[in-house]
């Protein structure tokens, strides 16, 4: 029951507060309001809340760190905040092990839990803002890995059967920065993921500056100075979202067609390609974007960051609709140059 003076009603395994700030919720810290927000603190919980006649009948959005979103309005509606936390081993076959986390889990923390037990394979993706529930999501990825590679189940509610359900890594359609959840956004909520992680397994140091940076701190690789070397590699690079609000990469990099490509390169030999699909590429956006003199521009508090071109950044007082004009800016800027179009990588709100 909602406290009519304080507009919040605390229940067993979730709380719920009316007419919510959203500001210190996203990454952007850009402000926004939701009708109602609900933090589920346990999945047992979730049956009920979905089943409150107000969450039923007004739009729902699942929000987890806030670190992959822009609003540029506020949510007329209600926003579920996964807050649940466990990590636990529950299958352990001696050289690898399954893994279950709670989708409120810190997807850092979570790497770090993972390092500090001897488990390889997620060093790569150190230092990515968010949620583990989040992280299937965009299939978030870094310093040549994605979560893909190691996630065996996927455990979601089904909004539309209204029960749990349980999606193997086939399912769940994973591509770059991609999956099925991003093309069925209202309808599974995810609760928890298994990892299947090893003891032992290759490193992937060959990847934009590893072994460069292992080399500098006089260290053979290991799971753990890998991870290290990635650190230190994103502090330099990207704007810290502590500081200046920004949701990391704000752009896809482009994956083109092999003839598109190629006449790109031929125009502009310095443009950065990468393989992608059979046939196609994947271009630099960040590039094009720098080489459309965008770095470091500014329409008032909304800016192209001096640090890396491919993120945006709030300086301070920016709407999500000041961002978003920003971006389009840009979008259009390249499209005119390039000819190609870049999608934006977060969720627009
Ligand atoms: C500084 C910085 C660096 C970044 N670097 C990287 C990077 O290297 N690689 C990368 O891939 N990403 C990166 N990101 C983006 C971001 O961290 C990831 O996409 C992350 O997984 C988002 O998690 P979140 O919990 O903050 O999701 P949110 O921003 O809260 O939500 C993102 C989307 O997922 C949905 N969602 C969230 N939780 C759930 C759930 N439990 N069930 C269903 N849907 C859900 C939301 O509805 C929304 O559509 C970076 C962001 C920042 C700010």
């Amino acid at each position: 029951m909602i406290s009519h003076t304080t507009g919040v009603a605390s229940e067993p395994g979730y709380t719920i507060v009316e007419n919510a700030s959203l500001a210190g919720r996203n990454t952007f810290r850009v402000p926004a309001r939701a009708e109602i927000l609900i933090d589920v603190r346990r999945t047992e919980a979730l049956a009920e809340v979905l089943a409150i006649p107000y969450v039923r009948n007004n739009p729902l959005l699942i929000l987890g760190g806030g670190s992959n979103i822009l609003f540029t309005r506020d949510w007329p509606g209600t926003v579920v905040c996964t807050a649940t936390h466990d990590i636990r081993i529950i299958d352990d076959y001696g050289q690898a092990a399954l893994l279950r986390v709670e989708a409120g889990e810190s997807w850092n923390d979570f790497v770090h839990w993972s390092l500090s037990r001897g488990f390889v394979g997620l060093e790569n993706l150190v230092l990515i803002p968010g949620s583990v529930g989040a992280a299937p999501i965009q299939n978030i990825g870094a310093y040549g890995r994605e979560v893909s590679q190691f996630i065996v189940t996927v455990e979601a509610w089904d909004r539309h059967a209204a029960r749990l359900v349980r999606l193997d890594n086939a399912s769940c359609r994973f591509a770059y920065r991609d999956s099925l959840f991003k093309h069925e956004p209202d309808r599974y909520l995810i609760t928890a993921v298994e990892f299947l992680l090893p003891r032992e397994g290759e490193l992937r140091t060959d990847y934009a500056g590893i072994a460069e940076e292992l080399a500098a701190m006089n260290c053979a690789p290991s799971a753990a100075t890998v991870a290290e070397a990635v650190a230190r590699l994103r502090t330099r690079k990207l704007p810290n979202p502590a500081l200046i609000g920004n949701a990391g990469s704000f752009f896809k990099n482009p994956i083109v067609a092999g003839n598109v490509a190629a006449e790109l390169q031929r125009e502009y030999p310095a443009l950065p390609t990468w393989n992608a699909t059979e046939g196609a590429r994947k271009m630099s956006a960040a590039w094009m974007i720098e080489a459309c003199g965008l770095k470091g521009t500014r329409d008032g508090d909304a800016g192209v960051s001096d640090q890396h071109a491919l993120v945006l950044v709030n300086h301070g007082h920016a709407t999500g609709e000041q961002v978003w004009a920003l971006a389009q800016r840009v979008q259009n800027e390249v499209y005119e140059r390039f000819g190609v179009k870049l999608e934006p990588e977060p969720i627009i709100v």
